[in-house]
C-alpha cells in the first residue's frame, strides 16, 4: 500500500466528502481572544463537523502564543 496521502479524505465521524474551504478560527489564550481569518479548514459536506490539518493546528498554536509574531496564515500555510 502507498502511504502516500489521500487526495479525497472522508469525514472520521460519518464517511462524508470533504471539500476544501476556509474559516475563522477562535483561540483563547488565558483572557485575550485570538480570531484567524482564512484558515485552511475541510468541511464535510454530509454533517458539516470541520477538519483542520494538525499541521495547521501546530501554527495556530504557536501563533496564539507568540502574538507578536502573528501573520498572514493564508500566506505561511500553502
Ligand atoms: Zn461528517
Amino acid at each position: 500500500m502507498s502511504p502516500t496521502r489521500n487526495p479525497n479524505p472522508r469525514c472520521a465521524i460519518c464517511g462524508g466528502e470533504l471539500r476544501d474551504t476556509t474559516i475563522t478560527h477562535q483561540v483563547t489564550e488565558g483572557t485575550q481572544v485570538y480570531l484567524f481569518e482564512h484558515v485552511p479548514a475541510q468541511v464535510c459536506q454530509a454533517c458539516g463537523e470541520i477538519w483542520i490539518e494538525e499541521a495547521v493546528l501546530q501554527r495556530i498554536d504557536r501563533l496564539a502564543a507568540a502574538p507578536a509574531d502573528v501573520q498572514c496564515l493564508r500566506c505561511a500555510s500553502s
